[in-house]
């Protein structure tokens, strides 16, 4: 291929945030290969990232120019973009001058760049005066954020994906990084193959890929996590395998989590997890006797309506054996999406305020407002994820406003969502294509550039900043997201919108984070692209970044200690099993899909591994209703059914099913939509959902 250029940039798909190289010939063919010198994957790319060259040149399903409907019952027109502008700003005037800031909202996602991110924020906290925004980051990663703030003070990963090769014990919670974030595995595989003795403990309810080739598997039963926590701090506590000095001298509320953890036996608490009491002291054994302990979570801690229970228990551990703040240990939540963590850094959430600042503190929300120039900052929260849309359906919420994420297959108890953007008076959606089940319910459609064809940065899982160039032009009349944003804010009459590019949206962003603990006053577009990525903090221009946070022990709680908390659920109880729905359902990711595929689901060789959803079943439950593998199921929950193939496989406990989450009704049918059955009630602190904890019924399909 005679190369025209080659330009780095970053993967699209996970948390993980891979460096990639793009390059594009003569004839404008675009491929991708892994960026040997980025130091998080160096040069690895998983199958994801190695196809993306596949989406970013299908072009087949772009929406090309603005789309706009005068009611309901007319079909989406093309308009100029003034018109779209114009129409966006007129109908949010008289919705808020009716029914008050409150009627209206933003929903965006966790794959925007920090600068759409900061733009979305700005205009609804700062100018329409509502803090109604949130993110699909709500449905993976908030119960893991008000975890570390209650442990740390502070929303922080406080490590370095280069303590994966330095630890000595992993304990993997709820994640299968094997097949949701491949290269950190690797990473992790090739660190026990150049270390035998390195010990990996998982905890899932299925033997996934990650648990299969663990040292240790415990195959808990759903919900159970917390009581395993427990029990294993019990057990460090017995043993004296703690780390009193750094207990003394770095923590408080210790006394209460030693008290919660001895009002269970190790017995009693192997009983309810439903595994020997032999594998939970092994475990502890293996954590007792770490001299580096990684522990790393995701989904399955998080999505839970105990999932900040579930996270407390966990950094418990952490702070009970002091490792923390030191090489190759610490708390690790694998982050989902590729720009999560830079969404929270701007604030992109319901409750959050930009650059960390604290939303319930009316001194910080005075500096960011008069540093915007705009309204008063709200102190309550606004709707976060599902109360979005509850507010959607009950008409409290009149125009919703959706930024590169489709709810309609994404969110739990999808038929609610359905109901709530059809009641909705006002629906935008802003996305790349008309691959995504929620562009039906757009009043406006606005057409907007893909990864490669436009600039930004992201935040991936260790707190580390990348650029992303603009490396070739978007199709059609597509444009930027945050030249969308900042042309509404215009057409809105607000001040201080007048950007020329993304750069001076990035530059606003860092300024105001100046003495903030994610202080990164000290970047800018020049410096990251001539000098590469950089961990936060980074307060000056000449700072380096910080590979690791609290490394002296200064956490940033009020009294500077990292603070134990007693988990205020023991177990999941969220919906009983009773005859009628006796199976416990489980939802989750498959290796080569993301998300809900209108952009994986575009690349046919990423349906080779796994083409269609299906039903994982222990054979017990298969045996009892008659069901072989390959027969297709009917699940059913109180909310609605699914139908898919069934898996019959010995990988998953008997009581217990899994469904992935991937599948919608544009790119398949609506058989094998998982989240038709899930539960949408929340964590009652972090407001995520119970995605992992669903009574199901399954049955033989009988054609009518
Ligand atoms: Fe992309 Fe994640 Fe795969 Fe890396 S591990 S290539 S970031 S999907």
């Amino acid at each position: 291929m005679q190369k025209k250029k080659t330009e780095k940039t970053i993967c699209s798909y996970c948390g993980v945030g891979c460096g990639i190289e793009v390059s594009i010939d003569t004839k404008g063919t675009i491929t991708v290969e892994g960026d040997a010198d980025y130091p998080t994957n160096k040069g690895m790319l998983c199958s994801k990232g190695r196809n993306l060259n596949y989406v970013a040149q299908d072009t087949s399903d772009r929406i090309l120019h603005p789309e706009m409907r005068w009611s309901r019952n007319h079909p989406l027109q093309k308009v100029p973009w003034d018109t779209a502008f114009e129409r966006a700003a007129a109908v949010f005037k008289s919705i808020i001058a009716k029914h008050g800031p409150d009627s209206v909202g933003f929903y965006v996602s966790g794959q925007c760049l920090t600068e759409e991110y900061y733009l979305a924020n700005k205009i609804i906290k700062g100018f329409i005066g509502a803090n109604n925004i949130d993110t699909n980051s709500r449905l993976c990663m908030s119960s893991a954020v008000v975890g570390y703030k209650k442990t740390l003070g502070e929303d922080s990963v406080p490590i370095s994906y280069a303590d994966i090769e330095l630890a000595d014990t992993f304990l993997i919670a709820g994640a299968n990084p094997a097949w949701c974030h491949p290269i950190l595995y690797r990473r992790l595989e090739q660190r026990k193959a150049d270390n035998p003795e390195v010990k990996v403990i998982v905890v899932d309810p299925r033997k996934t890929q990650t648990a299969a080739a663990a040292d240790l598997h415990l195959q808990i039963l759903p919900g159970t996590d917390v009581i395993l926590f427990n029990a294993i701090a019990r057990w460090l506590i017995e043993r004296r395998k703690i780390d009193k000095n750094f207990i003394k001298k770095h923590t408080v509320n210790f006394e209460a989590v030693k008290e919660m953890a001895f009002s269970l036996s190790i017995r009693k608490a192997a009983e309810k997890c439903g595994i020997p009491a032999s594998e939970i002291r092994k475990a502890a054994q293996y954590i007792g006797e770490a001299s580096k302990l990684l522990s790393m979570w995701t989904m399955g801690l998080n999505q839970s309506v105990i999932g900040v229970s579930k996270n407390v228990s966990l950094l418990n551990i952490s702070l009970l054996t002091g490792q923390i703040g030191k090489p190759g240990c610490g708390p690790f939540s694998l982050t989902g999406q590729p720009n999560a963590m830079g969404g929270r850094e701007v604030g992109g959430m319901a409750n959050l305020l930009a650059a960390h600042k604290d939303l319930g503190n009316p001194i910080h929300r005075k500096e960011v407002s008069d540093f915007w120039g705009g309204k008063e900052i709200q102190a309550e929260p606004g709707y976060t994820a599902t109360e979005m849309f509850d507010a959607l359906e009950k008409g409290k919420l009149k125009a919703i406003w959706i930024i590169c994420t489709n709810p309609a297959v994404s969110m739990p108890n999808v038929h609610k969502v359905e109901r709530a953007l059809k009641n909705a008076a006002f629906v935008v959606v802003q996305d790349i294509s008309h691959n995504s089940e929620t562009t039906k319910f757009a009043d406006l459609l606005l057409p907007a550039a893909g990864w490669l064809e436009k600039e930004g940065t992201m935040t991936n899982s260790e707190r580390r900043i990348s650029y992303l160039p603009k490396v070739i032009d978007p199709p059609g009349e597509a444009l930027p997201d945050v030249e969308i944003l900042w042309r509404f804010a215009q057409a809105m009459g607000f001040k201080g919108f007048d950007y020329k590019n993304a750069s001076e949206v990035y530059d606003e962003h860092c300024l105001l984070t100046k003495g903030t603990n994610i202080d990164i006053s000290g970047l800018n577009y020049e410096r990251l692209k001539s000098e590469g990525s950089f961990q936060w903090p980074v307060p000056h221009a000449t700072h380096p970044g910080t590979p690791r946070l609290f490394t002296d022990f200064n956490f940033h709680t009020n009294d500077k200690k990292a603070h134990f908390n007693v988990p205020q659920s023991l177990y999941n109880s969220s919906e009983e099993t009773d005859v009628n729905f006796p199976l416990i359902l489980n939802t989750g990711r498959v290796r080569d899909q993301w998300h809900t595929r209108t952009k994986t689901g575009k690349v046919k060789r990423l349906s080779t591994h796994i083409p269609q959803p299906y039903l994982e079943m222990n054979k017990v439950d298969a045996y009892l209703r008659k069901l072989k593998d390959g027969d297709i199921a009917v699940i059913k929950s109180r909310r609605g059914e699914v139908q898919v193939k069934v898996n019959v496989t010995s990988d998953i406990r008997d009581g217990v099913v899994f469904l992935p989450m991937h599948w919608g009704k544009v790119l398949n049918n609506d058989f094998g939509r998982a989240n038709n059955i899930t539960n949408d009630i929340v964590d009652p602190v972090s407001k995520e959902p119970d995605f992992k904890y669903c009574a199901v019924q399954v049955e033989k399909f009988v054609k009518p």
